[in-house]
C-alpha cells in the first residue's frame, strides 16, 4: 500500500500488546458497567408474531439469530423479521447459555432499529446548524478542520472519548485500537474510569492482566456474598451470565445463601438470604474486618493455591487495624456480623465473594476491589468450581497468550495529566479531567476531541462543567447513532448503525463469563448501501489522523492492519500459530475482511482453536458460523497457575501500590462521616444514558426520583411526590422525592443518565421524560487515586425542600 507522511497504522487487534509496551493488553476503552434492570425470565414476544424456532423463511418472514449487545449478559435472541422490519423478539431457547431468557431491553432492540431519531446521515456544522451531508463531505471537513489542528497543537491536543457501548461492539472494540495508535496522543477517557477501572487494576496488580477478573461460579456456588452490586437489575457487571436472577434463586433452591451488602435493599437483597445495609464507600473496611478475622481464627486455607501465593503475611499485618470492632461503626454493620460472614464464607464448601459498581465509584475503589478477591484466596474459594473462577475466552485473552504462569504484569503511572498530574491507567487518564484539559490554557491543551459511542456530558462527573468547556473546543467529531448531549456540540457527527445492521461478536465480555462459551452473530439486517460499517468509519479517521488524508483507502488499510495482527501473532513463542508464514494465514483467512477476519485470526490462533489445520476440529468463524445457538465449552476449570502473568509467576496478594494505599483508608477510619450522602440507582429498564429514547422503556411513573429514607424524609420536611433541592460542592439539581423504607437512613438514591433537556439534542421521546442528570452533583475533583475513578457514590450532599 502507498502511504502518505504520517504515523503508521496500529494493530488493531485489543489483545495485542499496547503501545506502552508493557506486555498488557491495549486497554478495554470503555466501561462494561450498563446500569440495567430485570424483573426476571421471560419468554414473550413483541409484535404479536411468534418466531419459528427453526430460523427459516416462514410466511415471508424470517429468523435470524442474534446476542443481545445491549448489556453485559449476552443474551441469544431469536429475531423475526419481515423484509426490512422487526415483527417480533424472543429469547433464544436453544442459545448455549441464556436459554431463552430475555429482559425489556432485549424487545425494545426493535424500537431502536426503526428509532427515526436514529441519525442515518452525517451531519456537518454549517453556520452553526448541523446540516446532511454525504460522508466524503463530512470526512473533507474533518480533515479541514483536524489536520490544522495537529500540525500546530500537536497529537495530544485532540483527545478521544469512548463510551459505554463501544465494550459491546465487535467494530467498536476492535478498530477504536487502530484510530487510537494512529493519533497517538494521551488524551485518551473513556467511560472505564466512570466505573470499573478499580477492578481492572486490582486484578492487574494480582494476576498480571487487567481483565483477569475472577467471576463467581454461580451454578455451583453455595454461598455468594455480593457488595455494591444489583445483578437483579443490571443482569450482572463484570460477571458475564444471562438470567442472573434465575442463577441466584437457584442457589438458594439448591438450600445456598445469598448474603447482600449494599445501602439500598434493592430488587437483589430482597430476594437475598439476607442483607445489611453499608454506609456507602465504607467497602474496604468491612472487607479488611473479614480478612482480620480470617487470620485471628485460624480460618485461612489457601489449599492448592499456597505455593502460587505471595504476600500473605504482609496481608494479615495489614489487617490487624482493622478489627471487627475498629470498622463497625464506620461501616454500619455490627461486628458479629462481620465475623459471621468471615466464618460462614470460610465454612462454606463453595463460596465466592462478588462485588461491583458501588464498590468501585468511591473513594477507595480499588482497595475494595483488591479485598474482594482477597477474600476469595485466603478463604480457599478462589480458582475452585463454585467459587470465583477464571474464564478461558475462545477468542483468546491477555492471560492466554503468551507464557502460561508468567508475564510482564502491569505498569501505571507512566505519564500523568497535564493539569492535575493524574496518573495515566491502562493508557487511560481519568475522564473526570477532561474538562479541565479543555479549559486550562498551555502547551498540550486539548483543543479537538473524537467521541465514540458516548454521552460524557450525562455520565461523567460534573456534566455542567464538561458541557460548558466542549463549548470551547475549536472542534470535534462524534460517532454516534444519537445526536445527544454530547453530540449536539459535534461539528461532525458520523452515524453509528443499528446493532441489528451489525454482526457480534462478544470479544471483552466473553472474558468474563460464568462458562466458556463463544457465539458469533451475522447481522440481521444488511446495512443501508449508503452508511458506512462502524470499522470503515473508524479506519477512515485513523487514515486521516495518520496523515492519508478523507479518502483513504479502506480495504488496503484493512489489509494492513490485520498483516500487523497476522505477523505479531506468527511471531510469538507461545502462538499456535509460531513460526508459520503470514502469507499462508492471510491467504487462509481469505476472503473474510473486517471485524470477522480479525475474529477468525482470534479464534482460530485461540485456545480452542484449529491453529489453522494444525489443531483438526477445532474453532473457527466457520465453525461458529455453523452453530447459531453457540458453542459450549463447559463450565470453567481452574486455571492457576497457567492463567497468571505477574512477573513473579504468583498471585500476588499485597502489590506495593495497593499497600501504600492502606494508610490512606487507616487514616480516614476515624473520620466523622456526612450526615447525608448521595449513591447513584439502577432501573429496570435503563441503560446509562442511551435507551431512553425508546418508548417502551421509558413509559410509566418517572424513574428519576430520589429515594430517601422516611426518617430523613420526616426531618427534612419532604413528601412523597414533592420535590426535593439537592446540593453539592460541583452542583445543584431538583428532583421528585420517592419516601421508602428500602434505602439507609442518611442516603439518598438518585439514578445517572437523564438529563434530557438540552437544547439542540434530537431525542424526542428522552426529552419528554427529560429527567435530571445527577452527574451534576458528582464532583470531578474527587478521584480513586489508583485508579483514576470518579467517585460516583458516597457524595456528601444537603438536601432540603424545593421551593
Ligand atoms: S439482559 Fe442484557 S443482554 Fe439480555 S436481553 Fe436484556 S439487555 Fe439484552
Amino acid at each position: 500500500m502507498r502511504r502518505r507522511t504520517g504515523r503508521s497504522l496500529p494493530d488493531p487487534c485489543p489483545t495485542a500488546p499496547n503501545r506502552s509496551g508493557d506486555g498488557a493488553p491495549a486497554p478495554v476503552h470503555a466501561s462494561l458497567g450498563s446500569r440495567s434492570l430485570v424483573s426476571g425470565r421471560s419468554r414473550r414476544c413483541i409484535g404479536g408474531v411468534l418466531p419459528s424456532k427453526t430460523g427459516v423463511m416462514e410466511n415471508g418472514a424470517r429468523t435470524s439469530y442474534h446476542v443481545c449487545p445491549l448489556c453485559e449478559a449476552t443474551c441469544g435472541l431469536a429475531i423475526h423479521t419481515r423484509g426490512r422490519e422487526v415483527v417480533g423478539i424472543r429469547g433464544d431457547e436453544a442459545d448455549v447459555f441464556s436459554d431463552g431468557f430475555i429482559c425489556p431491553k432485549g424487545y425494545a432492540l426493535k424500537e431502536l432499529d426503526a428509532d427515526p431519531d436514529r441519525l442515518r446521515v452525517p451531519l456537518v456544522r454549517r453556520g452553526g446548524t448541523l446540516e446532511p451531508a454525504t460522508w466524503d463531505e463530512a470526512f473533507a471537513e474533518i480533515d479541514r478542520r483536524l489536520g490544522p489542528i495537529l500540525r500546530a497543537h500537536g497529537r495530544d491536543a485532540v483527545a478521544v472519548y469512548l463510551g459505554n457501548p463501544s465494550a459491546h461492539s465487535m467494530a467498536l472494540g476492535l478498530y477504536a485500537q487502530v484510530l487510537l495508535r494512529a493519533l497517538g496522543t494521551r488524551n485518551v477517557y473513556s467511560a472505564s474510569t466512570v466505573d470499573q477501572m478499580p477492578k481492572q487494576v486490582s486484578a492487574g496488580l494480582m494476576f498480571g492482566t487487567l481483565l483477569s477478573i475472577p467471576v463467581p461460579d454461580l451454578d455451583r456456588t453455595d454461598y455468594l456474598l455480593i457488595l455494591g452490586a444489583n445483578p437483579f437489575v443490571s443482569n450482572g457487571s463484570l460477571m458475564t451470565a444471562p438470567d442472573v436472577p434465575g442463577r441466584l434463586r437457584a442457589i438458594r433452591r439448591r438450600g445456598g445463601k445469598v448474603v447482600v451488602i449494599d445501602p439500598r435493599r434493592t430488587r437483589t437483597a430482597a430476594e437475598a438470604s439476607e442483607h445489611h445495609f453499608i454506609r456507602p464507600g465504607t467497602d474496604a473496611y468491612l472487607l479488611f474486618g473479614i480478612v482480620h478475622t480470617l487470620f485471628a481464627e485460624g480460618l485461612v486455607r489457601l489449599g492448592p493455591l499456597a505455593p502460587h501465593t505471595a504476600g500473605v503475611e504482609q496481608v494479615e499485618a495489614l489487617a490487624r487495624p482493622f478489627a471487627p470492632e475498629a470498622v463497625a461503626a464506620r461501616c454500619g454493620i455490627a461486628a458479629d456480623v462481620i465475623r459471621r460472614l468471615a466464618r460462614e464464607l470460610a465454612g462454606a464448601g463453595r463460596a465466592a465473594v462478588y462485588a461491583r459498581i458501588g464498590t468501585c465509584t468511591q473513594e477507595f475503589g480499588t482497595l475494595a476491589s483488591w479485598l474482594v478477591d482477597v477474600v476469595n484466596v485466603l478463604a480457599g474459594h478462589l480458582d475452585q468450581a463454585g467459587g470465583a473462577m477464571f474464564t478461558k475466552a475462545a477468542s483468546g485473552s491477555a492471560n492466554t497468550r503468551g507464557t502460561p504462569g508468567r508475564g510482564k504484569g502491569v505498569r501505571f503511572g507512566r505519564r500523568t495529566s497535564r493539569v492535575r498530574q493524574a496518573p495515566e491507567v491502562y493508557g487511560e487518564l481519568p475522564a473526570a479531567c477532561l474538562a479541565e484539559e479543555i479549559e486550562t490554557p498551555g502547551d498540550g491543551q486539548v483543543r479537538a476531541l473524537i467521541t465514540i459511542a458516548g454521552n460524557p456530558a450525562l455520565s461523567t462527573p460534573n456534566g455542567a462543567r464538561l458541557e460548558r468547556a466542549l463549548t470551547a473546543l475549536d472542534f470535534m467529531v462524534s460517532l454516534d447513532i444519537y445526536r445527544n448531549e454530547t453530540t449536539r456540540h459535534a461539528d461532525v457527527i458520523l452515524p453509528g448503525l443499528s446493532p441489528l445492521e451489525q454482526s457480534h461478536y462478544d470479544l471483552a465480555l466473553r472474558q468474563l463469563a460464568i462458562r466458556n462459551v463463544a457465539t458469533y452473530s451475522a447481522p440481521v439486517f444488511d446495512p443501508p448501501a449508503d452508511q458506512l460499517p462502524e470499522w470503515e468509519t473508524l479506519l477512515r479517521l485513523a487514515a486521516l489522523v495518520a496523515g492519508q488524508g478523507s479518502a483513504a483507502d479502506t480495504a488496503a488499510l484493512d489489509d494492513f492492519v490485520t498483516r500487523q495482527r497476522v505477523e505479531h501473532e506468527v511471531a510469538s513463542p507461545a502462538s499456535p500459530i509460531h513460526g508459520r508464514d503470514a502469507a499462508e494465514i492471510m491467504a487462509a483467512l481469505a476472503p473474510r475482511r473486517g471485524p470477522e477476519r480479525l475474529l477468525d485470526l482470534m479464534l482460530r490462533a485461540g485456545p480452542y482453536g484449529d491453529a489453522f489445520g494444525a489443531n483438526p476440529g477445532g474453532l473457527s468463524l466457520a465453525a461458529l458460523e455453523a452453530k447459531p445457538h453457540g458453542i459450549d465449552f463447559g463450565p470453567l476449570a481452574p486455571r492457576i497457575p497457567e492463567v497468571l502473568r505477574t512477573p513473579s509467576g504468583k498471585i500476588e496478594l499485597a502489590p506495593e501500590p495497593l499497600v501504600a494505599d492502606v494508610a490512606r483508608l487507616r487514616a480516614a477510619l476515624e473520620r466523622p462521616g456526612s450526615s447525608m450522602v448521595l449513591i447513584g440507582r439502577r432501573d429496570l429498564r435503563s441503560n446509562n444514558s442511551w435507551m431512553h429514547n425508546l418508548g417502551v422503556l421509558v413509559k410509566g411513573n418517572p424513574r428519576c426520583t430520589m429515594h430517601v429514607h422516611r426518617a430523613d424524609a420526616e426531618r427534612l420536611g419532604l413528601a412523597d411526590g414533592g420535590r426535593a433541592r439537592v446540593v453539592s460542592r460541583a452542583g445543584a439539581i431538583e428532583v421528585p422525592v420517592e419516601v421508602t423504607e428500602a434505602i439507609m437512613p442518611g442516603v439518598v438514591s438518585i439514578p445517572h443518565g437523564w438529563g434530557h433537556d438540552q437544547p439542540d439534542a434530537r431525542l424526542r421521546i428522552a426529552t419528554a421524560h427529560a429527567g435530571v442528570n445527577s452527574n451534576r452533583l458528582a464532583d470531578e475533583r474527587a478521584l480513586d487515586p489508583l485508579s483514576g475513578n470518579a467517585v460516583l457514590n458516597g457524595i456528601p450532599v444537603t438536601v432540603e425542600r424545593a421551593s
